[in-house]
Parts: structure tokens; C-alpha cells; sequence
């Protein structure tokens, strides 16, 4: 089964393989920009990580 997320940045769509598991890291092709893939209440959230 495979997701679609929206960049929170530039609401690019960012299709996901399905196989993405809590703590992922995801990169928007548009902005550059790496993402934390975390699971709310069964759905896919993208958090960006600034926390180095
Ligand atoms: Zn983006």
C-alpha cells in the first residue's frame, strides 16, 4: 500500500514506497528539504528534524 504526504513546506506531493517506518527520514525533491517521518494516530505526519 502506498502513501501520499504533502511537503508542509511547498506542498509538493511526496510519494512514499509503504514500507516507511516510524522515524524515516524523507527528503522533499522540491525544497531539499529532510523530513522525520512519525505515526500520529494512524496517520503519516512529516516533521522537520532541526534537532542535530
Ligand atoms: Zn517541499
Amino acid at each position: 500500500m502506498s502513501i501520499d504526504l504533502e511537503c508542509p513546506i511547498c506542498d509538493a506531493d511526496i510519494p512514499l514506497d509503504g514500507d516507511e517506518r516510524t522515524g524515516d527520514f524523507v527528503l522533499c525533491s522540491f525544497c531539499k528539504v529532510t523530513f522525520k517521518l512519525v505515526k500520529k494516530k494512524d496517520k503519516w505526519v512529516l516533521v522537520e528534524d532541526y534537532e542535530v
